[in-house]
C-alpha cells in the first residue's frame, strides 16, 4: 500500500532521493541474502562495508567526521527501507542511531575522529553493551567495574544480550566507576575490540526471530582501556548521558514497529485479495474487512503519532515520556496487527515461507528492548502526580 493520501510532515526532496537510493540498495544488495543470514546467525561482516561505501551508515553524523551530514530524519529513511526490503536482522539502527550519537554527542574531538570515521566507513561496527545477566530493567544495579590503575580503566564484568557483539570492533560499556552509588556511581568507557586481551565474546544467541541479529554475550576480565575512552569530561556520567539518549532510541523502535505494520498490511491485502474461500475472496468477508479496517486505522494513528514524534525530536522537544507512549504504544500495535494479519493467511501464516510469519516472530522483541514496556508504562505513570 502507498499510504494514499498521507504523507509525512518530515519527508521533503533530498529525503526522497535518499529513500529511492537505500531502497535499490536494500532490494539488491541485502534482500538476496536475508535467507541465508537468517540461517548463519548474522549478517555478512561485508555488508557493513558494502553499506558504508553507499552512504548508508552514520547519517546523522557530521561530514567533518565522516558521516552523512544529516541528521536523524536520514536514519529513519534507512531504517525504514530496511524493513520494507524485509532486512530485519541488520543491526544499524543500534551501530548508527544508538552507538555514534553517544559519540557525537559525549566524546571529545580526538574520540570522535577516531571512532567515528570508522564506523561511518563500516570498517568498524559499533554496540552499546547495558544489559547483564543478572540485570536489565534495573540498569542502576550493573555490576561490570572499571577500576583506575594509573592511565588505564580496569573492566571486570558480563554483559548478555548485545546486539553486533560479534562483529563490534568498539562497545561502549556501562560500568561503576564507583561501585557504592546507583545512578551516580555509572560511567560510559568504550572498549576497542581488536587485540584486547581482556575482551571476549561469547555465544551468539539463537532466537525466536530477528534470527540473522547478532545478539552475544560479552566477558570483560581484567580488560585494561586507556582513560581517554571514558566518554564525557568525568565519572559518574553516565547514567544522565543514558537517560538523554534513550528518547532516540526509543522511539527509533516505534517507528520500526509502524513500518513493519505498513509491511504486514501490504503483504495481507495481497493475500486475502488472492485467497478464495467459499468462493470469494477472504477479503470480501466482513469479518476481514472489518478487522483490517481497524488496523488500517490503528496503523494510521501510529504513523501519525511517530511522525510527530520525529518532528519534536527534531526541534529538540521530544520529552522522555512521549518517547516512551512511542515506544510502548506502537509495539503493541505491532504486536497485535500482525497477529490478526497473520490470522487471515490461515495456515500459510504459519509457514515460514510467507512473509508475514517472519513479521510476526520479528515482532514480539519489540515489546521487550529498548526497556520493556512495563519500564515505559512505569515512566510513564511517574507523570501522572
Ligand atoms: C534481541 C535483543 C537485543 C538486545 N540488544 C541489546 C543491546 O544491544 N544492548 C543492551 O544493553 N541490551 C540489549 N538487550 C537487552 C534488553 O534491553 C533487555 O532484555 C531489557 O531491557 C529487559 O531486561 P531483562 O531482560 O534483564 O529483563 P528484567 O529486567 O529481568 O525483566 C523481567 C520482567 O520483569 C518486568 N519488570 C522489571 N522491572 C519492573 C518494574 N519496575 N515494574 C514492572 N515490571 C518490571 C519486565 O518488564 C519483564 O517483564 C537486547 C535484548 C534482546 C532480546
Amino acid at each position: 500500500m502507498e499510504y494514499e493520501n498521507y504523507q509525512s510532515p518530515w519527508m521533503n526532496d533530498e529525503l526522497a532521493m535518499l529513500q529511492d537510493a537505500a531502497r535499490k540498495f536494500f532490494n539488491k544488495e541485502f534482500a538476496p541474502h536475508v535467507e541465508r543470514w537468517n540461517e548463519q546467525g548474522y549478517v555478512d561482516r561485508s555488508a557493513w562495508n558494502q553499506a558504508g561505501s553507499a552512504g548508508l551508515l552514520c547519517a546523522e553524523i557530521p561530514a567533518e567526521f565522516g558521516g552523512g551530514g544529516g541528521d536523524y530524519r536520514y536514519d529513519t529513511v534507512i531504517m525504514e527501507e530496511m524493513h520494507r526490503a524485509g532486512v530485519t536482522g541488520w543491526g544499524n539502527q543500534v551501530h548508527s542511531s544508538i552507538v555514534a550519537p553517544y559519540i557525537k554527542h559525549y566524546g571529545s574531538t580526538e574520540q570522535k575522529q577516531r571512532w567515528l570515521p570508522q564506523m561511518a566507513s563500516g570498517d568498524m561496527v559499533g554496540a552499546i553493551a547495558m544489559t547483564e545477566p543478572n540485570t536489565g530493567s534495573d540498569l542502576q544495579a550493573v555490576r561490570t567495574t572499571a577500576v583506575r590503575d594509573g592511565d588505564e580503566y580496569v573492566i571486570n564484568g558480563s554483559k548478555t544480550y548485545i546486539t553486533n557483539g560479534q562483529q563490534c570492533g568498539m562497545v561502549i560499556v556501562v560500568a561503576k566507576t564507583d561501585p557504592n552509588a546507583r545512578a551516580k556511581g555509572i560511567s560510559l568507557i568504550v572498549v576497542e575490540t581488536d587485540d584486547n586481551p581482556g575482551f571476549k565474546r561469547g555465544r551468539n544467541l539463537k532466537k525466536m526471530g530477528q534470527k540473522s541479529a547478532d545478539t552475544s554475550e560479552l566477558f570483560f576480565e581484567d580488560c585494561r582501556v586507556p582513560v581517554g575512552n571514558l566518554l564525557g569530561e568525568t565519572e559518574g556520567e553516565g547514567f544522565f548521558q543514558l537517560m538523554n539518549q534513550l528518547p532516540q532510541e526509543r522511539l527509533s523502535i516505534g517507528q520500526a514497529a509502524v513500518v513493519s505494520m505498513e509491511r504486514a498490511m501490504d503483504v495481507t491485502l495481497d493475500f486475502v485479495k488472492e485467497r478464495q474461500a467459499f468462493g470469494q475472496r477472504v477479503l470480501d468477508f466482513q469479518n476481514t474487512k472489518f478487522t483490517l479496517a481497524e488496523c488500517k486505522t490503528n496503523l494510521r494513528i501510529a504513523r501519525t503519532f511517530v511522525d510527530q514524534c520525529l518532528v519534536q525530536h527534531m526541534e529538540g522537544k521530544l520529552d522522555a515520556t512521549t518517547a516512551s507512549m512511542a515506544k510502548y504504544w506502537c509495539t503493541e500495535q505491532q504486536c497485535d496487527l500482525i497477529d490478526k494479519c497473520l490470522q487471515f493467511h490461515g495456515g500459510a501464516g504459519y509457514m515460514d515461507e510467507y512473509e508475514i510469519s517472519r513479521l510476526y516472530t520479528d515482532a514480539r522483541v519489540q515489546k521487550i528492548y529498548g526497556g520493556t514496556n512495563e519500564i515505559m508504562k512505569e515512566l510513564i505513570g511517574r507523570t501522572l502526580g
